[in-house]
Order: structure tokens, then sequence, then C-alpha cells
């Protein structure tokens, strides 16, 4: 790279994995050292449902892994330029995209989402041109590398991929290596079936507890095709994401996905569903019994179903989950829908003491309007009335977080770092350490309040596509 120059460095990530030196040369692929073990991996996938064949690292290039505290962990550069898989494509990432990528996985990480981690944020000196809005006009964008970290980046379509070449011998042993290196609870004894339907439902398991995060926080991954979801159930990937703001059952941030919405927020259960079983298709070859993996679907069902029912009690400050508080849950998110409220903003303005429709107009929880509020109003009414009258408010203030990365203030940082001026990209990467607490340097800060009308409209902030 022309200009290699650090811009982000995660000092405790780099710790955890036994003390990783920090020079730009290594984490821009301008320098390499002994035991590293470059790679390009090959995968397929489903693209919005149909099947594509061969995608494959077309910008990612993995270092090979390291044994530290957490484990065997892969490490790999995004951006760092073409590969055997790279396509029509430059392989290389840009700034914006890049700096989304860093701060929303450590938010992520903070928030208790599995995810993978972000090392480091080089620019390179680059110029790179994006088509922005595939609109034949493309523009020249600084160019960036993300160093990332994640047990690995196997997919579900690495595994699909060979079962697409019929290739049983190379599916055999991807799956031994990942429950080799990566499940040391599965057994092998007791048949090669019966190894695999516990991993998988370890998979699923995962997967399901991962997806209730990403529904818990209003966050829309975007594309979550099945090269995009990760064999250890962690969010990979980070595209054209975005956060539920006014609470909308069908948003997706995602212009490509705009036809038919597959991936809207409301979705992204079903889809995770409908994914996994394709990964459970390509396993199925080198089965005995494939009839043995339905007990994998029925997995995510239940895991699912249990986080997703334990996280709105807590949420609300139920102490305990019954039947019946579904129906509280499903008027709530009725309410939100019809008053355009922000639901993570509201459940922390109820969790920091609002017990009132004016307490929620005063926490800017509400982007419609303000009047005519009478249905918000019975709802309150009955969930005091389900606490009896007592909320369980410290478990609330624990699930609800004050602070997120929302796509706008994302691009803040992102307008800053393109002039230069990494400030703001270095206050967020500092402040999403703490998404439960309330912070003194809150207070009129320049990410703190509701949506600015601006975000409304400016993409990068309404609207992302996949070109970054
Ligand atoms: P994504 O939607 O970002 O997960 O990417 C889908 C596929 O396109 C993957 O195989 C990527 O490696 C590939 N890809 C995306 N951007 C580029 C690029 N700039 N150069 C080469 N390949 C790319
Ligand atoms: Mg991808």
């Amino acid at each position: 790279m022309p200009d290699p120059v650090l811009r982000l460095w995660n000092e405790t990530l780099a710790d955890e994995l036994g003390g990783l030196s920090n020079d730009s040369a290594l984490w821009t692929g301008s320098r390499t050292e002994t035991g590293m073990q470059q790679h390009a991996h090959r995968y397929g996938g489903h693209q919005f449902g149909t099947w594509v064949g061969q995608l494959g690292d077309g910008r990612a290039l993995s270092l090979g892994h390291v044994e530290g505290a957490c484990g065997w962990t892969e490490v790999q550069l995004k951006g760092a330029g073409r590969t055997p898989y790279s396509r029509q494509g430059d392989g290389r990432a840009v700034l914006r995209s890049s700096l989304r990528e860093y701060l929303c996985s450590e938010a992520m990480h903070h928030l208790r989402v599995p995810t993978s981690r972000a090392l480091s944020l080089c620019t390179t000196g680059e110029s790179v041109p994006r088509d922005m809005f595939y609109d034949g006009r493309p523009a020249m964008e600084q160019g960036a590398i993300v160093a990332r970290t994640a047990p690995s980046f196997l997919r579900f379509g690495s595994f699909q991929i060979l079962a697409s070449d019929g290739d049983d011998v190379a599916l055999r042993g991807l799956i031994a290596h990942v429950i080799e290196a990566h499940e040391p609870d599965v057994t092998m004894e007791g048949g090669s079936d019966a190894a695999i339907v516990h991993w998988l439902t370890l998979v699923a398991q995962r997967t399901a507890r991962m997806v209730s995060g990403w529904m818990q926080h209003g966050f829309v991954h975007g594309v979550m095709n099945t090269d995009n979801m990760s064999i250890h159930g962690v969010t990979i990937d980070y595209g054209p994401f975005g956060w539920l703001e006014a609470h909308d059952p069908t948003w997706t941030p995602n212009t490509t996905d705009l036809p038919g919405r597959r991936y809207r927020f409301a979705a992204q259960p079903s889809i995770a569903a409908w994914n996994l079983a394709r990964l459970l298709d390509a396993v199925a070859p080198v089965m005995q019994d494939a009839s043995r993996l339905e007990r994998v679907m029925a997995a995510f069902s239940s895991s699912y179903g249990q986080a997703r029912n334990v996280a709105w009690a807590e949420r609300l400050g139920l102490r305990t989950w019954t039947e019946g508080d579904e129906g509280l849950v499903r008027e709530f998110q009725h309410v939100l829908h019809e008053h355009q409220m922000d639901g993570v903003r509201t459940m922390r303005t109820m969790a920091d003491g609002a017990t009132t429709v004016v307490d929620l107009i005063k926490g800017d929880c509400i982007y419609g309007p303000t009047s005519g509020l009478g249905t918000l109003e019975a709802w309150m009414h009955a969930w005091l009335e389900r606490c009896s009258g007592a909320p369980d408010t410290e478990t609330m203030q624990r699930r609800v977080p004050v602070f997120r990365v929302r796509n706008w203030v994302l691009q803040l940082a992102i307008d800053a770092a393109e002039a230069g001026d990494w400030s703001k990209a270095e206050a967020l990467s500092q402040r999403l350490k703490h998404p439960f607490d309330h912070r003194p340097e809150d207070e009129n800060a320049w990410w703190s309040g509701p949506r600015p009308a601006w975000a409304m409209t400016r993409p990068g902030c309404s609207m992302l596509s996949c070109s970054s």
C-alpha cells in the first residue's frame, strides 16, 4: 500500500490475542511474519434466496490464526487486494465501509451480541473508485483495510460449495476440522452422525442467540445470504446494515433488498432458519441417516423462542415470562409502529423511570405526532399493571442500552474522517465500550438525542447499497 496509516487500534483485543504489534505494515498486508498462513477462502452461497454457486473471499485475505486467551482465532484483512475469487471486483474496501465495520462490530461485542471483532483500521493512501448508487457515476474514495477476527470466517456457504461439487471427502474433512479445532464438547465417539448432529445443534443454538440479539437491539444485517452466515453464530460481513429508529418491521437498510425486502427487520429469525436449512441440505449427503437433522431445526426454534422471551421479560422489567405476556409484547410492537417510536430508546426511558406518555415525549422516543396517543397510554397502563406498578428497572438498565452507533452517528464520524479528522471515530470507539451506562460525555454530545432530520434522506444513513 502506498501510505499505510494506522487510524484505529484495538489494544484490548491485541492483548487478548497474545500481544499483537500495532505495525500498520502488518495490518495492510505490506509485511508478513513467520507463521502466517495467508490464504483466501472458497465458498458459495444463496444470495437473496437463489443459489449462485462459487463466491469466495473476493477481498478478504486471511493471515492464518492465533491461539490466545480466546482459543483459536482467525485474523483476516478486508480490502487487501485481489484474490483468485475477486471476479470483476478490485479487492479493495473504502474508508466509509471500513469505519462502519470497525465501529459496529465493536459496538455489537459490547452489547453482548456474538460478533466478529475489529483489531485495526488502516487507511492505505490509495484512491478507490466506487459507484455508490449504481448509477454509472463512480467517485474516487479513500482506501482502507480493517483487520478483523473471529473463531474462523467459515460460513454456511463453505459447506454448501463442497456439497455442490459433490465432494464428500472434502466436506467430511471440513466438518472434522471444525469439530476438532473449535468444538471441544463434541465427541466423535458414537459415530459421525451423532457428532454432526451435536455440532449442528450448537450452530443452530448460537445462530438463534445471535439473531435474538439483533432483534433486541433493532439491528438489521441487510444481507443475510448464506455466504454471510458464520458457522460459529457470530455476526459477520458488516455491509449495508442499519439500526431501527422509528419502529418498522418491514424496514431494510439495503437498497439492493428493496424490491422484495427479504432481509427486513422482522424476517431475520425466519431467514436465519431458512439459511440453517440450506446448511443442513449441504451436510446431509455425508450422513447415514439425514432425517436426524430434523432435531437441529427444532433446536433453532426452541433456542430462538427462549432467548426472545427472556429478552422481552428482562427489557420490560417483567421479572419472569408468562404465556400471557405474548399479548403485551405484540401490542407494544403495534404501538411502536403506529406512533413511529424508537423501541430501544422507549424501553431505556422506561428503565430510567418513565411511567407516563409525557415522560416518553420528553425522552424524545416518538418520531410521529405527539397527539392522539391513546393506544400508547393504554399500553403503558397495561404494562405497569403487569409489573404491579414496580417494573424491575435494574434489570432493564442492564439490558437496554443508552448508546447505539446508529447510522447517522457513524456517518458523522465518516464525514470527519474523510476530511482527515479521526477524533469522532476515536471518541465513538471509546464510548461504545459502555453502552448500558449513562456517561458524563453524553451531555449535549453530537451522538446524543433522536435522529436529526437530515438523516432521513442522507445516503449512508437512510439507505445503503452493497457497493463498498
Ligand atoms: P458481501 O456482500 O460483501 O458479503 O460480498 C459478496 C461477495 O462479493 C463476496 O464473495 C465478496 O468477497 C465479493 N466482493 C465484494 N466486494 C468486492 C470487491 N471490492 N472486490 C472483490 N470481491 C468483492
Ligand atoms: Mg460476504
